[in-house]
Parts: structure tokens; sequence; C-alpha cells
């Protein structure tokens, strides 16, 4: 029996185009930006030791970059990924592992919870926090690269129209996080055995 479980849209990225001079008279807007280059995808498996897959689509929103944690048709776990080349490397490496986060913690085989309720709000700040530990750890990232990491965000939050207080507060987890001398591994077993699910 196929399942095509829970499926988690996570940040959704809009890149920055419009480029507006201060006077009125100029109105060029740039709506085709040079596309990103792809980032290579994580190292990712899920709490039952099976291997992730990372898929690219071109599907969805134009300019539009986001991710989803799911199993595909035949039962994989797989990483979606859509219109990456619409935002920068470090803002893909943070979706990547946000989304690889979600199969780690076992989030993808669980009911989802009712969206936008606390549960659900967890379940991203862990996947946020384990994600920004990761690349910390595994890939050097430091507060320039942070930071960017934090802008885009940021950025994109406002664009979809998430109000102030949901920005901030997201933003007050990464830093934390960030800050934490824990590793991702550290809050992912916390997770799984707090849930009572296998680790792998
Ligand atoms: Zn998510």
């Amino acid at each position: 029996m196929n399942c095509l479980q829970e499926v988690r849209v996570s940040l959704i990225a809009l890149t920055a185009t419009a480029v507006l001079s201060a006077s009125g008279a100029a109105t060029q807007q740039d709506t085709d930006p040079k596309p990103h280059e792809l980032a290579a995808v994580p190292v990712c498996s899920n709490n039952k030791g099976q291997p992730v897959q990372f898929s690219n689509t071109d599907r969805g929103r134009p300019g539009l970059a986001a991710g989803m944690a799911i199993r595909d048709g035949n039962g994989n776990p797989t990483v979606m990924r859509s219109n990456f080349s619409a935002t920068p490397v470090e803002f893909q490496q943070f979706i990547d592992r946000h989304e690889c986060a979600h199969h780690q913690t076992g989030d993808v085989d669980r009911p989802h919870p009712p969206r936008n309720g606390p549960e659900h709000l967890m379940n991203e700040s862990i996947s946020d926090c384990v994600a920004i530990r990761r690349l910390r750890d595994e890939e050097g990232f430091g507060n320039l690269s942070f930071e960017k990491v934090v802008e885009a965000l940021r950025t994109d939050m406002a664009k979809i129209g998430f109000p102030e207080p949901s920005i901030s507060s997201r933003i007050r987890n990464l830093t934390s996080c960030f800050a934490s001398s824990a590793s991702a591994r550290d809050l992912i077993d916390q997770v799984l055995h707090h849930r009572g699910l296998p680790q792998q």
C-alpha cells in the first residue's frame, strides 16, 4: 500500500528581486534574477536508518524555493526541493537540513499535528535547531553564514506575510540553538527518546 505521508512544507523562500530606485521615475524591476547554484545535498537518514533521497523540481510557484519532507509513492523517505535555485546556497543548505530533521525525528511517520498549533510549532523549532547546528558543526558556518540564513529567513517570511512576532520568535530560537554547545544529535536523541521512537 502506498503511503504518501504527511507533507511538511517548511520555509518558503522568495528571492529578493526588486531593485527600485528611490526616484519615482525609475520603474525598472528585476523579475528575472540570476539563478543560484544548487547546494550539495546533505547526508540524511531517518530514525529507522533508511536513507533519505533528495529530489529537485521546478514545479510550484516560480521564484519560490521550498522544501518538503515526505514518503514518496513507493514509501521512500524523500526531501522534495522545489525551485532551490531561487535562493542563496546557504539558505538551500538550511532548508535541506530542516527537512532532513523531520525525517530524523520521525515527524514524517507521525500524524501531522494541527497546523500552527503548539505541537506543530515545536516540531518546526526542533527542525530549525537541528539544521542550524548541523551547518555550524558539519559545514563550518560562522556568524557571517548564520546571518545570511537569518536574513533570507526574515525577508522571505515577511514577504509571505508572517507576522513580525512569528519571525522574531523563529530567529530567537535559531540564535539560541546556534549559540548552544549542544549538537544536532543531542537534540534528535532527546526527541526520539521522549517520543519512544527507535533511534538509528
Ligand atoms: Zn518544517
